[in-house]
Order: C-alpha cells, then structure tokens, then sequence
C-alpha cells in the first residue's frame, strides 16, 4: 500500500535505530548477536512465580495510572535504604513502559519549543529524537574515546538563558563508564541557583564493576530536587521484553510527567507490577547483579586479549567497547555490517550515538550472554 498524499516527514533524516537494523541483520546472517543489549538467559524464578501467580490471582485490568501502588512504596523504599532519599510514592514515583517511554515523557513534560537540553554524546540514541519532536534543540557535549572524560567547565560554557535540562547516563550506555563522586559534585556547581532541571538515565544503576559504587543523583539533594531519574527492570532482572521501568521526580515535576503519561500510555501491565511488588524487595537479586556481569566482563575481555581488537576500559553496564584500528580504516558502520554478514557477530557501531562523525574507530559488544556464546564470539572474533 502506498499513502499518495503529501507526508510532511517530522523526521526526514531519520532510519530505523541501529538496534533494530543490528538484530535484523544479525538473524538474517545467523550471526551471534552481540549488537542490542539484551541478556541471553530467563528470569529468576522466583520473578517468573510471582508473574505467575499475579496472572492466576486476576490482576488483568487497568494498573492506576501512575502504578500499581504497592509497587510503588516498594520502590520508595528501596530508594531510601540505597540513597537515602525520602521519596513520596504516591507522588513521586510513576511506573513507566520501560526506560525509553519515561524518558520521552520527561521530555515531553518540560520542554518547550526552542528549549536547549545539554545532551552527552555518544548518547543513548533516544533522546535527541525525543528533543527534537517537541522542537527543543539539543546541545551536544562531544565526549572523545578512549577515555570519554568530561571537563566539567567546558559543560558550563554551553549552558545559556535558554538551558532547560541537562541529559546524564551513568553507568553509561554505550561508553560503559561510570560517574565518581566528584562528577557529581561537579555537576552540583553548574546547576546550583539555576532553573536548570535534570533527567539522570539510570537504568544500569546495579551494574558498576571494581567495586564502584553507583552514583545516584537520587544520592544528593541538590540534583534530587531537580531531576527525573530513570530506571528500568528488564535491565535488572534480565526481562527486557516486558518492558516496565520507573521515574522518581520531585512531586511538581512529576504532576507535569503524567499530564503526558495519562494520554500516552495511561498505564502498564497490572500482572508485572505486581510480581516486581513482592519481587524487588529480594534484596540479593539486584545486589548480586555486578559480580554476576563482572565474572562475564571478565571472561570476555579475557577471551579477547589473543585477538587484534582493543579493549576500552569497562566500568559498568554490560557493554563492552572495541577499538579495531588495527583491523581496519572503514567507518564504524561499514565495518559493524562486514563484521556481522563475514564474520557473523554482530555489533554496534558508535558513531550512531553521535550527531557528527567521530575519529575513532570503535563498536559496542553486548557481553549479557552464556559463556558458551561469549567463547565462539571470542574465538571467531580472535581469528580475525
Ligand atoms: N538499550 C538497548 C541497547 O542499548 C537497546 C534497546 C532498544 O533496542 N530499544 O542495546
């Protein structure tokens, strides 16, 4: 079929996310996938009970539109033993359709037309996208590998009258680095006094290694009172596909969140929240979390030490970047795509995480998979 009037595009420049394009060609080559991030094994069994027996006890209508409340003291209370933060459940937490949902609806809640969101880059590919459509503009802070260091004072020189909201992700996706104490306190002098809000994607919160330990912004004050802070539970509890996340903003910038959540979600599955209620309060399941990615970090890394590609420092998340320089000149595209259909392991290239073409010349591995998979990606990958 073929629509023959006039499409004025709101995205002309714009494909499919590499994440789509990258499994795709991954399946059509039978390649090993090692390009979107999603873990290879199922649940723990206890989530999957309690998923269960939620379906069985009738939990199949509407959830409240902000979420299924204990779920949501739950969740409060899981934010003050961890960060010492009091939040309000009833209004300061909303359960979101996954990570990407809350933070499009957080953009959405606060930026205007002509709005400036400083935005790190590479950066997560959803957020730009999301700036743009409700006719914000962002500003990028360009971030070089293989360190990715941010100078905080250079962040200063691009707030202007028109900044709006500042965009971090730590641990951070795709760089797989994780903020110190003092990025923080960094980032606490450039907003202190300003109207500046935040949006701290912290999806990969339980997945920092070496013992580092997550810094939350939920953690201070400061940045608390001024930020939507993201989470999501496929990344924790390896259920990607069910798609339920989390964001705590302080109460006022939640009232404006879910003004757009009620009309672009409403709410999310009922028979999910339920199970995560009873299941997030089983402490050890996140916090086994990063010893249980480090020993995968670990092995691939290892596995790789024979092969020509270079390993960038892995700090948390479960992605692990790759120099080839010393295979090839192609861009990071070309060289991903020869990759997956030649050698068939597919990756991420990371120039898609940026708005201009950077020098390097480095991919994405996702390492959240059986040690079987990780040892045949290792050992074809090696030959190369
Ligand atoms: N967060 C996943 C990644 O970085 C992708 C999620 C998606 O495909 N939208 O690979």
């Amino acid at each position: 079929m073929q629509f023959e009037g006039n499409i004025s595009s709101k995205f002309p420049k714009l494909g499919t996310t590499i994440f789509t394009v990258m499994s795709a060609m991954a399946r059509e080559h039978d390649a090993i996938n090692l390009s979107q991030g999603f873990p290879e094994f199922q649940p723990d069994s206890r989530l999957l009970q309690a998923f269960e027996s939620a379906l069985r006890s009738g939990n199949h209508q509407y959830a409240p539109m902000a979420g299924w409340l204990p779920l949501r003291e739950a969740i409060a209370a899981k934010t003050e033993k961890l960060y010492g933060q009091n939040v309000d459940p009833e209004t300061e937490v909303t359960i979101t359709a996954g990570g990407t949902q809350a933070i499009f609806t957080a953009i959405a809640a606060v930026i205007h037309e002509g709005d400036e969101v400083i935005v790190f880059a590479p950066a997560y590919d959803c957020y730009a996208p999301a700036i743009e459509l409700v006719g914000g503009r962002p500003v990028f802070y360009n971030l070089s590998a293989p360190d990715f260091k941010i100078e905080w004072e250079k962040v200063k020189k691009l707030i202007s009258s028109k900044t709006k909201l500042i965009i971090i992700n730590s641990p951070h996706n795709p760089t797989a680095k994780v903020f110190t104490a003092s990025d923080l306190e960094a980032l606490e002098h450039i907003v202190k006094g300003t109207n500046i809000m935040l949006l701290s994607d912290e999806v990969y919160e339980h997945i920092t290694y070496d013992n580092k330990p997550h810094q939350s912004v939920l953690s201070r004050k400061l940045l608390a009172e001024r930020s939507f802070v993201v989470s999501s539970f496929g990344k924790t509890y390896h259920c990607t596909g069910w798609k339920v996340g989390y964001v705590i903003a302080p109460q006022n910038l939640m009232q404006e969140f879910r003004k757009v959540h009620q009309y672009n979600v409403f709410s999310v599955s009922t028979p999910a929240q339920v199970a995560f209620a009873e299941i997030i309060k089983e402490e050890d399941m996140y916090l086994s979390l990063s010893s249980f990615y480090e020993v995968k970090r670990n092995y691939f890394r290892d596995a790789l030490k024979a092969s020509r590609f270079g390993l960038l420092e892995c700090e948390g998340t479960y992605f692990q970047l790759a120099s080839y320089d010393q295979i090839s000149d192609a861009k990071d595209v070309e060289f991903a795509k020869w990759l997956t259909v030649d050698k068939r392991v597919a990756s991420i290239p990371i120039s898609v995480f940026y708005s201009h073409i950077p020098d390097s010349r480095v991919i994405r591995f996702c390492f959240a998979k059986e040690e079987e998979t990780l040892k045949r990606a290792a050992e074809w990958l090696s030959k190369i």
